[in-house]
């Protein structure tokens, strides 16, 4: 393709996206950048039909090669590096009569940045080798589509390694994007926040979660959010008789500790039964927690009340440390906890915005419960196959019991 033949002074195109669509990939072939030097935009006061403004947009555009000349005084720049290198070569393209875009100025050749040609990088890109112009470097060569940003963050959304993800952006979209792109785009997909109305809304409309909010009141900043679901409390409802209550640090990035009130199910799984976030674990933080959790809980207050009263008030200045937990309870009990609270850091990493962690604790949660829900269902669909007689107690006690707290009676 001849560039005299493509480009002159005079040639017609019926809209800007017609003239972009055949100087992008021009520009694509032959190894050149061009941006945007100067222009004026259509503007939608004038009494121009909005057609013509969709259709046009600009009334002229000038375009330079990005080894053009550089903008602003030289007397004010230091020694930055620069990619200005003075290359003469420009388009001019101008609206006549509201009807097409014309040609009205052009330089064609390129001078002093034979540089950007030279064939220079081998990248060895899953054992091919890649040969790489420099111009292939070029940021607005390898900008990336709304869509391939959308399914980048996904992928880093995953935890997906950077680096692998940089080369398959290379293998796959032919694009030579540096790491820090790719951290911009993680902080971006994974940055969530901390704002407690985005948490409270958060909570409230994607899970249907029963939020309480405990401000100091003096300077009204937030000191706890408990939170359960429907299902939560339910859970509560149906294995009521111990509730083990832990807390994990530095899952968010503003210190709040996660509190995770658990419950022990017919399996002998740990239930989720409600969850906080304190800023402190000050006495009337732990306080307001607690009571929260039992009002909440009415049906079972008295019992739980006395439970706490019995097991926990008396210790109530240092219970939450965990060293106490585990004497207190012993290690079976202290093992289930830690497994679950284990799984739940797997998920959530640390230092995460709240809204984030958040997020995640929902994802493990209902992975959570369709693995227990699998598990009973296997207990109810499959039946042991054990030789009784008629009337033997042990029968009885498996048919009614699960098949964990039947072996437990024995
Ligand atoms: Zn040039």
């Amino acid at each position: 393709m001849d560039i005299e033949k493509v480009f002159y002074v005079g040639r017609q195109f019926g809209s800007y996206q017609a003239w972009q669509e055949i100087f992008e990939d021009y520009n694509k072939k032959n190894n050149q950048v061009f941006t945007i030097w100067d222009c004026h935009l259509l503007n939608e006061s004038s009494n121009i039909d909005q057609s013509i403004i969709d259709t046009f947009k600009y009334s002229y555009v000038k375009f330079k090669c990005k080894f053009g000349p550089s903008r602003g005084s030289q007397a004010t720049q230091r020694q930055t590096s620069t990619c200005k290198m003075n290359c003469p070569s420009y388009f001019l393209i101008s609206l006549k009569n509201f009807r097409y875009f014309e040609i009205t100025g052009l330089h064609l050749e390129h001078k002093y940045h034979e540089e950007s040609k030279l064939v220079r990088l081998h990248l060895v890109v899953l054992f091919r080798t890649v040969q790489c112009r420099f111009y292939e470097c070029i940021p607005e060569v390898n900008k990336l589509t709304k869509e391939e940003e959308i399914m980048i963050g996904k992928m880093l959304k995953l935890n997906a390694d950077k680096k692998q993800v940089q080369v398959m952006i290379q293998k796959e979209l032919r694009k030579i994007v540096p790491l820090k792109k790719l951290h911009n785009i993680n902080s971006q997909v994974n940055s969530g926040n901390n704002d407690l109305e985005a948490v409270v809304q958060l909570l409230r409309d994607s899970y249907r979660a029963d939020v309480h909010i405990y401000k100091d009141n003096e300077t009204s900043t937030c000191k706890g959010i408990f939170f359960s679901t429907e299902e939560m409390r339910s859970d509560f409802k149906k294995w009521p008789e111990i509730v083990f209550l832990d807390g994990t640090y530095k899952l968010t990035n503003n210190d709040m500790t996660l509190m995770i009130f658990l419950v022990e199910d017919g399996t002998g799984r740990g239930e989720v039964a409600g969850l906080a976030f304190l800023s402190t674990e000050e006495r009337d933080v732990l306080e307001w927690m607690l009571n929260t959790f039992k009002k909440l809980n009415l049906t079972v207050s008295l019992k739980f009340i006395k439970y706490f009263d019995t097991n926990w008030h008396n210790i109530r200045e240092d219970w939450c440390m965990y060293s106490v937990l585990k004497n207190s309870l012993g290690n079976t009990t202290n093992n289930r906890l830690e497994s679950v609270n284990g799984k739940i850091k797997q998920v959530i990493k640390k230092n995460s915005s709240m809204t984030i962690a958040i997020k995640n604790f929902f994802i493990w949660y209902a992975s959570h419960k369709t693995t227990n829900l699998l598990r009973t269902a296997g207990q109810f669909l499959k039946k042991p196959n054990l030789q009784f007689d008629p009337d033997d107690a042990e029968k009885k006690y498996i048919e009614t019991l699960s098949q964990y707290a039947s072996a437990k009676s024995k």
